[in-house]
């Protein structure tokens, strides 16, 4: 496939607003992206939908949103201040930094061709900080590595307040860092980023039951917000890649322009965070089961989305090019789920009444869809910029739209137009949008 793919999105994200390099006027932080006004409707479409697919849309999952910043002890118990590290050289001639587990040793350094490496030391990916004005080891804090803990640590002020019985599940979606040595593939890998993640408590013998209920759930998720099955995966992980706190382990994958990457985990953690929190505050997080009229430690199956990666699959299996009439069209075919705008209105020619009409057009349209204004440019112009935006449909105001109120709606993939009344515009949306 090809490489170059990425290069012309992270140029099509650029020239439409969808993501933009963080501070760029200063050059830029490396690997640290902003959304723009598409992205950021877009990357919203996508929690939203994650939320009503995992949380409202069910009777046994609630929501929560926990402090990025925690108390400290919670990663002695969680073991990330003991083993969330990665093994890390330098090339002591060119000083580039590697992790030791991606590079042969016995070989020199590929920038600059020396073979002199300093000795392999592991370095923690959490990011520390210092809570109030003095730097001083009792104040230490750090920037979550992962949203889950916020979770763990709440678990009977949420089971006790939603009064939920096993099976049950918290979710939530929240920012999370990591201090990561290597970076890239545009927003795949980046030291701050968005999780969207599910614990769900169960009894400990079902785990291998849900973990195959959720893997099967999750896979289901990215297909319907329209991911090409063919390209989707879910890879059981080996023993020696395991997580300290997990037992099995599977990734949903999908097929990059550079390789089968990691979309989202769903692990069998077991009863570890939980033990390990009732062990480090001496707090029961325990749960009594009425069944058995006894307190047990339940287990958990955990599914941990990056919102970030979601977002980045949905541009690349969206992005197309396509010879229309001899002239290249780039088309971002996405969901109308996750299109930033659902509707284009465009007035055919800046008069005769058409931008007015056009303009009470998408007020009507904007009470139940994201709609959009464009009167600048040959028509033709316009409708290529909403082809890069991913706009699904648009609506065309001309000549005969001031005789008969009708307008033509424009279909973004197969660039067919129908002739529909005007106040029939929504009716016509909203059954485009339920197939
Ligand atoms: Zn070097």
């Amino acid at each position: 496939m090809d490489i170059k793919k990425i290069e012309k999105i992270v140029s099509l994200c650029k020239r439409r607003g969808f993501i933009f390099q963080s501070s760029e006027i200063y050059g830029g932080l490396a690997s640290t992206w902003d959304y723009g006004p598409l992205g950021v409707e877009m990357k919203r479409k996508i929690k939203n939908d994650w939320w009503h697919n995992i949380v409202t849309s069910r009777d046994n999952v609630v929501g929560m949103d926990a402090a990025i910043l925690m108390h400290p002890k919670t990663w002695e118990a969680s073991g990330h201040v003991e083993n969330f590290h990665d093994p890390l050289v330098d090339c002591k001639h060119c000083k580039t930094r590697y992790r030791a587990d991606h590079i042969d040793l016995d070989k020199p350094c590929e920038r600059c061709g020396v073979k002199d490496w300093t000795e392999p030391r592991q370095f923690n990916l959490m990011f520390k900080t210092a809570i109030g004005p003095v730097e001083d080891s009792e104040e230490i804090a750090y920037l979550r590595p992962e949203t889950a803990q916020g979770i763990f640590v709440n678990f009977s002020n949420v089971q006790a307040t939603s009064r939920q019985k096993l099976p049950f599940g918290i979710a939530q979606i929240g920012k999370a860092f990591r201090n990561e040595i290597t970076t890239g593939n545009f927003l795949f890998r980046t030291r701050e980023f968005e999780q969207m993640e599910l614990e769900f408590f169960v009894y400990p013998e079902e785990t291998g039951k849900w973990l195959e209920y959720w893997c099967a759930e999750r896979v289901e998720w990215f297909k319907q917000l329209g991911i090409t099955a063919g390209k989707l995966r879910l890879r059981p992980h080996g023993a020696d890649e395991l997580a300290h706190y997990s037992s099995a382990c599977y990734d949903v994958e999908y097929e990059f322009p550079f390789g089968w990457s990691e979309l989202e985990g769903i692990a069998d953690r077991g009863t570890f965070d939980l033990d390990q929190h009732n062990k480090t505050s001496g707090k029961k997080q325990t749960y009594f089961d009425p069944v058995s009229n006894r307190h047990i430690v339940p287990a958990v199956v955990e599914a941990s989305a990056g919102v970030d990666r979601a977002f980045l699959t949905c541009l690349v299996d969206a992005y197309n090019e396509e010879e229309v009439r001899g002239e290249k069209r780039v088309v971002l075919k996405l969901s109308p789920k996750v299109a930033p705008i659902t509707c284009a209105v465009f007035p055919l020619v800046n008069k005769a009444g058409q931008p007015e009409k056009a303009l009470k057009i998408v007020k009507d349209i904007r009470q139940e869809f994201s709609a959009f204004y464009d009167a600048g440019g040959s028509i033709g112009r316009r409708y290529r910029r909403q082809d890069e935006a991913g706009t699904p449909f648009g609506v065309t105001v001309d000549h005969q739209t001031m005789e008969d109120d009708t307008v033509t709606l424009r279909d973004r993939d197969t660039m067919e137009q129908v002739r529909i009344p005007a106040d029939q515009i929504r009716r016509a949306l909203r059954e485009r949008l339920s197939k």
